[in-house]
Protein backbone atom coordinates (compact mmCIF):
# COMPACT_ATOMS: atom_id res chain seq x y z
CA UNK A 1 0.00 0.00 0.00
CA UNK A 2 1.26 3.79 -1.28
CA UNK A 3 2.21 5.32 2.24
CA UNK A 4 0.10 9.03 2.88
CA UNK A 5 1.50 11.76 2.11
CA UNK A 6 3.15 14.11 4.41
CA UNK A 7 -0.30 16.35 4.64
CA UNK A 8 -2.71 14.06 4.33
CA UNK A 9 -1.26 12.19 7.87
CA UNK A 10 -0.89 15.85 9.35
CA UNK A 11 -4.29 16.24 8.18
CA UNK A 12 -5.91 12.97 10.03
CA UNK A 13 -4.00 14.04 13.57
CA UNK A 14 -6.36 15.09 15.64
CA UNK A 15 -4.69 19.01 17.37
CA UNK A 16 -4.89 21.54 20.06
CA UNK A 17 -3.73 24.81 19.65
CA UNK A 18 -2.38 26.33 22.73
CA UNK A 19 -0.92 29.86 21.06
CA UNK A 20 -2.94 31.71 18.90
CA UNK A 21 -3.89 35.33 18.92
CA UNK A 22 -7.68 36.41 18.90
CA UNK A 23 -6.10 39.82 16.90
CA UNK A 24 -3.72 37.93 15.34
CA UNK A 25 -5.94 35.45 13.42
CA UNK A 26 -8.14 37.89 11.70
CA UNK A 27 -7.09 37.32 8.06
CA UNK A 28 -6.80 40.29 5.77
CA UNK A 29 -10.61 40.18 4.24
CA UNK A 30 -11.77 40.12 7.86
CA UNK A 31 -10.29 42.74 9.00
CA UNK A 32 -10.87 44.86 5.69
CA UNK A 33 -14.92 43.98 6.17
CA UNK A 34 -14.62 45.34 10.05
CA UNK A 35 -12.72 48.38 8.72
CA UNK A 36 -15.69 49.21 6.15
CA UNK A 37 -17.86 48.95 9.18
CA UNK A 38 -16.44 52.07 10.78
CA UNK A 39 -14.83 54.03 7.56
CA UNK A 40 -16.77 52.79 4.53
CA UNK A 41 -14.60 54.73 2.35
CA UNK A 42 -10.98 53.36 3.41
CA UNK A 43 -8.39 52.84 1.14
CA UNK A 44 -7.09 49.01 2.62
CA UNK A 45 -3.58 48.48 0.93
CA UNK A 46 -3.05 44.66 -0.48
CA UNK A 47 -2.02 41.98 2.80
CA UNK A 48 2.06 40.83 2.57
CA UNK A 49 3.41 38.01 4.28
CA UNK A 50 6.03 38.16 6.76
CA UNK A 51 7.18 40.79 9.02
CA UNK A 52 10.34 42.42 9.47
CA UNK A 53 10.81 42.06 13.36
CA UNK A 54 8.69 42.18 16.12
CA UNK A 55 7.73 45.68 16.14
CA UNK A 56 6.62 46.00 12.58
CA UNK A 57 4.37 43.04 13.14
CA UNK A 58 3.02 44.47 16.33
CA UNK A 59 2.54 48.05 14.42
CA UNK A 60 -0.13 45.73 11.93
CA UNK A 61 -1.70 43.87 14.82
CA UNK A 62 -2.73 47.47 16.57
CA UNK A 63 -4.40 48.64 13.06
CA UNK A 64 -6.08 45.18 13.77
CA UNK A 65 -7.70 45.89 16.91
CA UNK A 66 -8.61 49.87 16.35
CA UNK A 67 -11.86 47.79 14.75
CA UNK A 68 -12.87 45.32 17.00
CA UNK A 69 -14.98 47.70 18.77
CA UNK A 70 -18.04 45.66 19.95
CA UNK A 71 -19.52 41.96 21.09
CA UNK A 72 -20.46 41.80 17.35
CA UNK A 73 -16.93 42.24 16.43
CA UNK A 74 -15.23 40.15 18.31
CA UNK A 75 -17.81 37.80 17.85
CA UNK A 76 -17.56 37.45 14.55
CA UNK A 77 -13.67 37.57 14.94
CA UNK A 78 -13.80 34.91 17.17
CA UNK A 79 -16.01 32.55 14.99
CA UNK A 80 -13.38 32.81 11.85
CA UNK A 81 -10.58 32.50 13.91
CA UNK A 82 -12.04 28.96 15.12
CA UNK A 83 -13.44 28.36 11.81
CA UNK A 84 -9.69 27.68 10.46
CA UNK A 85 -8.80 25.93 13.25
CA UNK A 86 -11.42 23.22 12.49
CA UNK A 87 -10.15 23.36 8.99
CA UNK A 88 -6.65 21.97 10.67
CA UNK A 89 -8.65 18.86 12.75
CA UNK A 90 -8.15 21.01 16.20
CA UNK A 91 -10.48 19.56 18.90
CA UNK A 92 -8.99 22.19 21.65
CA UNK A 93 -8.24 26.09 21.62
CA UNK A 94 -6.88 28.21 24.11
CA UNK A 95 -7.02 31.63 22.78
CA UNK A 96 -5.44 34.68 23.53
CA UNK A 97 -6.62 38.21 23.12
CA UNK A 98 -5.52 41.60 23.95
CA UNK A 99 -8.20 43.40 26.49
CA UNK A 100 -6.12 46.67 26.21
CA UNK A 101 -5.62 47.23 22.89
CA UNK A 102 -9.78 47.67 21.94
CA UNK A 103 -10.33 51.47 23.46
CA UNK A 104 -13.64 52.25 24.07
CA UNK A 105 -14.99 48.50 24.33
CA UNK A 106 -16.04 47.32 27.83
CA UNK A 107 -14.18 43.93 28.95
CA UNK A 108 -17.40 42.04 29.31
CA UNK A 109 -18.53 42.87 26.28
CA UNK A 110 -15.18 41.67 24.88
CA UNK A 111 -15.93 38.22 26.79
CA UNK A 112 -19.52 38.27 25.70
CA UNK A 113 -18.64 37.86 21.80
CA UNK A 114 -15.70 35.98 22.12
CA UNK A 115 -17.44 33.40 24.69
CA UNK A 116 -20.58 33.11 22.52
CA UNK A 117 -18.52 32.22 18.97
CA UNK A 118 -17.11 29.64 21.42
CA UNK A 119 -20.43 28.32 22.22
CA UNK A 120 -21.38 28.31 18.18
CA UNK A 121 -17.55 26.11 17.82
CA UNK A 122 -18.89 23.64 20.41
CA UNK A 123 -22.25 22.63 18.82
CA UNK A 124 -20.98 23.26 15.06
CA UNK A 125 -17.32 21.32 15.43
CA UNK A 126 -17.73 19.78 18.69
CA UNK A 127 -15.05 21.96 19.84
CA UNK A 128 -13.95 23.04 23.37
CA UNK A 129 -12.08 26.33 24.07
CA UNK A 130 -10.90 28.86 26.84
CA UNK A 131 -9.52 32.29 26.71
CA UNK A 132 -6.75 33.97 28.08
CA UNK A 133 -6.70 37.24 28.51
CA UNK A 134 -2.81 38.67 28.01
CA UNK A 135 -1.48 41.68 29.47
CA UNK A 136 0.73 43.68 26.87
CA UNK A 137 4.05 43.82 29.17
CA UNK A 138 4.99 47.62 27.12
CA UNK A 139 2.08 49.15 29.37
CA UNK A 140 4.27 48.26 32.73
CA UNK A 141 3.61 46.05 35.85
CA UNK A 142 1.21 48.78 37.64
CA UNK A 143 -0.96 48.77 34.89
CA UNK A 144 -0.49 44.77 34.85
CA UNK A 145 -2.30 45.03 38.38
CA UNK A 146 -5.19 46.98 37.02
CA UNK A 147 -5.68 44.38 34.37
CA UNK A 148 -5.60 41.63 36.79
CA UNK A 149 -8.41 43.50 38.42
CA UNK A 150 -10.57 43.78 35.27
CA UNK A 151 -9.87 40.10 34.77
CA UNK A 152 -10.72 39.16 38.59
CA UNK A 153 -13.85 41.60 38.23
CA UNK A 154 -15.68 39.76 35.25
CA UNK A 155 -14.96 35.63 36.07
CA UNK A 156 -16.27 33.73 33.58
CA UNK A 157 -15.99 29.87 33.64
CA UNK A 158 -13.33 29.68 30.45
CA UNK A 159 -11.85 32.39 31.46
CA UNK A 160 -8.52 29.98 33.13
CA UNK A 161 -5.67 31.80 33.21
CA UNK A 162 -3.48 34.81 31.83
CA UNK A 163 -0.78 35.66 29.57
CA UNK A 164 2.19 38.54 29.36
CA UNK A 165 2.50 39.37 25.22
CA UNK A 166 4.02 42.15 23.12
CA UNK A 167 7.58 43.71 23.12
CA UNK A 168 9.51 41.31 25.38
CA UNK A 169 13.34 42.64 24.96
CA UNK A 170 12.84 45.77 26.86
CA UNK A 171 10.28 44.66 29.16
CA UNK A 172 11.73 41.63 31.34
CA UNK A 173 9.79 39.36 33.35
CA UNK A 174 11.32 40.49 36.89
CA UNK A 175 8.56 43.24 37.41
CA UNK A 176 5.73 40.98 37.24
CA UNK A 177 6.75 38.66 39.61
CA UNK A 178 4.12 40.06 42.23
CA UNK A 179 1.28 40.76 39.53
CA UNK A 180 1.59 37.05 38.42
CA UNK A 181 1.65 35.90 42.51
CA UNK A 182 -1.53 37.33 42.58
CA UNK A 183 -3.05 35.64 39.95
CA UNK A 184 -1.82 32.20 41.01
CA UNK A 185 -2.97 32.90 44.58
CA UNK A 186 -6.35 33.90 42.62
CA UNK A 187 -6.69 30.43 41.10
CA UNK A 188 -5.80 31.50 37.49
CA UNK A 189 -3.05 29.68 35.03
CA UNK A 190 -0.45 31.12 34.13
CA UNK A 191 2.06 31.84 31.00
CA UNK A 192 4.17 34.06 29.40
CA UNK A 193 5.74 34.80 25.95
CA UNK A 194 9.15 34.77 26.73
CA UNK A 195 12.59 33.83 24.70
CA UNK A 196 11.33 34.74 21.77
CA UNK A 197 13.83 37.95 20.80
CA UNK A 198 15.09 37.79 24.49
CA UNK A 199 17.96 35.61 25.86
CA UNK A 200 17.47 32.69 28.08
CA UNK A 201 17.67 34.49 31.39
CA UNK A 202 14.16 35.70 30.52
CA UNK A 203 13.09 32.12 30.05
CA UNK A 204 14.67 31.60 33.35
CA UNK A 205 12.95 34.39 35.09
CA UNK A 206 9.72 33.70 33.34
CA UNK A 207 9.96 30.20 34.72
CA UNK A 208 11.27 31.20 38.39
CA UNK A 209 9.81 34.48 39.09
CA UNK A 210 6.62 34.69 37.47
CA UNK A 211 5.94 30.56 38.64
CA UNK A 212 5.33 29.46 34.78
CA UNK A 213 5.20 26.00 33.65
CA UNK A 214 3.82 27.08 30.23
CA UNK A 215 5.93 29.15 28.29
CA UNK A 216 5.23 30.98 24.88
CA UNK A 217 7.82 30.14 22.38
CA UNK A 218 11.52 30.56 24.59
CA UNK A 219 13.52 29.74 21.82
CA UNK A 220 16.47 31.14 23.35
CA UNK A 221 16.27 28.36 26.17
CA UNK A 222 19.00 26.56 23.86
CA UNK A 223 21.59 28.94 24.53
CA UNK A 224 21.57 27.58 28.59
CA UNK A 225 21.92 23.73 28.69
CA UNK A 226 21.31 24.05 32.89
CA UNK A 227 17.73 25.23 32.13
CA UNK A 228 16.90 22.91 29.48
CA UNK A 229 18.02 19.98 31.75
CA UNK A 230 15.89 21.73 34.66
CA UNK A 231 12.29 22.41 32.46
CA UNK A 232 12.36 19.13 31.10
CA UNK A 233 12.87 18.30 34.93
CA UNK A 234 9.51 20.32 35.58
CA UNK A 235 7.82 19.20 32.44
CA UNK A 236 7.61 22.79 30.87
CA UNK A 237 5.43 22.94 28.17
CA UNK A 238 6.47 25.18 25.05
CA UNK A 239 3.88 26.45 22.11
CA UNK A 240 6.14 27.20 19.23
CA UNK A 241 5.64 28.57 16.39
CA UNK A 242 7.20 27.86 13.32
CA UNK A 243 6.45 30.17 10.73
CA UNK A 244 6.74 32.90 13.41
CA UNK A 245 10.01 32.40 13.84
CA UNK A 246 11.17 33.26 10.80
CA UNK A 247 10.11 36.58 10.93
CA UNK A 248 10.50 37.57 14.85
CA UNK A 249 13.31 35.74 15.85
CA UNK A 250 17.13 35.09 14.68
CA UNK A 251 16.25 32.07 13.22
CA UNK A 252 15.39 31.77 9.79
CA UNK A 253 15.63 28.79 8.19
CA UNK A 254 13.59 26.41 9.37
CA UNK A 255 16.23 24.13 7.68
CA UNK A 256 19.04 25.16 9.60
CA UNK A 257 19.81 21.71 12.07
CA UNK A 258 20.73 24.54 14.71
CA UNK A 259 17.14 26.13 14.65
CA UNK A 260 16.23 26.43 18.13
CA UNK A 261 12.40 24.34 17.51
CA UNK A 262 14.88 21.47 16.13
CA UNK A 263 17.26 21.53 18.86
CA UNK A 264 14.27 22.26 22.09
CA UNK A 265 12.88 18.71 20.31
CA UNK A 266 16.10 17.19 20.32
CA UNK A 267 16.56 17.85 23.92
CA UNK A 268 13.56 16.48 25.14
CA UNK A 269 11.29 19.43 25.55
CA UNK A 270 8.15 19.04 25.38
CA UNK A 271 6.85 21.47 22.81
CA UNK A 272 3.11 22.32 21.48
CA UNK A 273 3.13 23.41 17.59
CA UNK A 274 1.01 26.29 17.41
CA UNK A 275 0.61 29.38 15.12
CA UNK A 276 0.69 31.97 16.89
CA UNK A 277 -0.99 35.02 14.35
CA UNK A 278 -2.34 32.72 11.46
CA UNK A 279 -4.04 35.55 9.82
CA UNK A 280 -1.44 37.69 9.60
CA UNK A 281 1.06 35.26 8.73
CA UNK A 282 -1.48 33.79 6.41
CA UNK A 283 -0.81 30.16 7.56
CA UNK A 284 -2.75 26.89 9.51
CA UNK A 285 -2.10 24.38 11.75
CA UNK A 286 -2.12 21.63 9.54
CA UNK A 287 0.69 23.88 7.79
CA UNK A 288 2.65 24.55 10.70
CA UNK A 289 3.31 20.79 11.96
CA UNK A 290 3.92 19.97 7.87
CA UNK A 291 6.72 22.60 8.04
CA UNK A 292 8.35 20.79 11.13
CA UNK A 293 7.53 17.50 9.86
CA UNK A 294 9.33 18.19 6.95
CA UNK A 295 12.14 20.29 7.64
CA UNK A 296 13.03 18.41 10.72
CA UNK A 297 12.21 14.60 9.83
CA UNK A 298 9.81 14.47 12.39
CA UNK A 299 8.04 10.48 12.44
CA UNK A 300 4.40 9.88 12.60
CA UNK A 301 4.88 9.11 15.93
CA UNK A 302 6.73 12.06 17.11
CA UNK A 303 3.92 14.21 15.44
CA UNK A 304 1.16 12.40 17.16
CA UNK A 305 3.16 12.76 20.68
CA UNK A 306 3.36 16.51 20.17
CA UNK A 307 -0.34 16.86 19.42
CA UNK A 308 -1.31 14.81 22.36
CA UNK A 309 1.13 17.29 24.46
CA UNK A 310 -1.47 20.20 24.04
CA UNK A 311 -4.01 17.67 25.63
CA UNK A 312 -2.80 16.65 28.43
CA UNK A 313 -0.29 19.71 29.14
CA UNK A 314 -3.00 22.56 28.62
CA UNK A 315 -5.36 24.16 31.09
CA UNK A 316 -8.70 21.88 30.53
CA UNK A 317 -9.77 20.48 33.88
CA UNK A 318 -8.68 16.60 34.28
CA UNK A 319 -12.84 15.73 33.54
CA UNK A 320 -12.49 18.05 30.23
CA UNK A 321 -9.02 16.66 29.58
CA UNK A 322 -10.53 13.15 29.57
CA UNK A 323 -13.47 14.36 27.06
CA UNK A 324 -10.98 15.72 24.95
CA UNK A 325 -8.12 12.87 24.64
CA UNK A 326 -12.17 11.00 23.72
CA UNK A 327 -12.67 13.12 21.54
CA UNK A 328 -8.83 12.77 20.18
CA UNK A 329 -9.23 9.30 19.86
CA UNK A 330 -12.38 9.32 18.16
ZN1 LIG B 1 2.25 34.94 20.64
Amino acid sequence: MQQPSTASLIASIPKVELHLHLEGAVGHDVASKMRRRYEPDAVIEPPSAGFKDLETFLAVYDGICRYMRDAADFRDATWHALSRCAASNVRHVEMFFSPDAHKGVAYSEMLDGILDAFDAAKSEYGMSALLIPAHNRELGPEHGMAFLDKVLSDRRERVVGIGLDYAERPNPAPPFARMYERARAEGLRVTAHAGEDGPAEYVRDTVDLLGCRRIDHGYHIVDDPELVARCRDLDVLFTVCPTTTLSTTIWRDLSARDHAIRRMIDAGLRVSIATDDPGLFMTELNREYTLLAENFGLSEAKLREIALNGATHGWLSEEGKKDLLQRCAA
